[in-house]
Formats: structure tokens, C-alpha cells, sequence
């Protein structure tokens, strides 16, 4: 639940500035915002989040929801120039633990493709070691129908230009 004093640390995003779409400002998480903003930083571009805390019926494993500590939004960069898999890789600087890249994402009207990006909490494997499991996809158009895929070179320079 990120707090005023949270909101108070955040130099690029507003509660509620009528662009960014966080949902639920009070509820969203504290480690997203400031990562996210850390971010938006090192980006040094506008970065606009077009989804943020979502109601429960958005499915019980989305990190979209209260329930699942809602610490996830998707976000776009219209104005970033370089090529998806650098801008997937400056996201990975700042400890996201779920990343999901859209390359079909628009934004008023222009395709820029855009992230998902969680800090969910990691499980552990029996062996001790933190499962990262699922938290590297790509969401892509297959016939017209959603499908994810692994974020990996090979998928990125079939389904990315
Ligand atoms: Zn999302």
C-alpha cells in the first residue's frame, strides 16, 4: 500500500495527474512505485502507465490485484527510439521480478509496444533456490487471439521490428 510518504519520494508520477492510470493510487506497492520511478529516471523519457491496480476479477494470479499485493502496471514509452530488447533490458536494472513485453501495445493511436512490470514475491524451489519461473514472457497476437510466449532472443527478433 504505498503511502503519502511513499508518493511524497516519487518525482515523476502523480496519484492522479489524469494521464497515469495507477487505478487505486493508495493501494498500489510501495517497491513498484519506487522502482518504477527509479525507471522512469534512467529512462529520461515520459513513461505513461496505462494500467495499474485492477479489481479482482481480473484473475486471482494477476499482480494487478489487491490480493496479490497489487505491484504491477503496464507502461508504455512512445518516445523511446532504440530497439525492445534494450528497453527490456534497462527495465531489468530495476529489480522487477515479473517482466511481460507487448510488442502490439498502443498508445493514442500509435503502436509502441509496452511493458508489464511486477515485483511480485519470488517462491522458493524444495531445493532452496528462488523459483523465477514464469516471470519472462511476451504477450503476442497469434490469429488475432493473446498468447504468451518466452521473452527470449529468438521470440524477440520473430515477433519485434
Ligand atoms: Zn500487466
Amino acid at each position: 500500500m504505498a503511502s503519502k510518504e511513499t508518493w511524497s519520494k516519487i518525482r515523476y508520477f502523480e496519484a492522479d495527474n489524469g494521464v497515469d492510470k495507477f487505478g487505486d493510487p493508495d493501494a498500489i506497492s510501495d517497491t513498484l512505485l519506487l522502482s518504477l520511478d527509479d525507471f522512469r529516471h534512467f529512462l529520461q523519457l515520459p513513461l505513461y502507465v496505462t494500467s495499474g491496480v485492477r479489481p479482482e476479477s481480473d484473475g486471482r494470479n494477476s499482480y494487478h490485484t489487491r490480493g496479490k499485493g497489487a505491484c504491477a502496471v503496464d507502461v508504455v514509452c512512445p518516445q523511446y527510439e532504440g530497439h525492445a530488447i534494450d528497453l527490456i533490458f534497462a527495465a531489468m536494472r530495476f529489480g522487477f521480478s515479473g517482466i511481460g513485453y507487448y510488442p502490439d501495445w498502443h498508445f493514442k493511436g500509435i503502436k509502441c509496444g509496452g511493458l508489464h512490470l511486477d515485483t511480485r514475491p519470488l517462491g522458493m524451489d524444495a531445493d532452496g533456490t528462488k523459483n523465477y519461473g514464469h516471470s519472462l514472457w511476451m504477450g503476442v497476437k497469434v490469429k488475432g487471439k493473446q498468447t504468451y510466449i518466452g521473452l527470449n532472443y529468438a521470440n524477440i527478433i520473430r515477433n519485434v521490428k
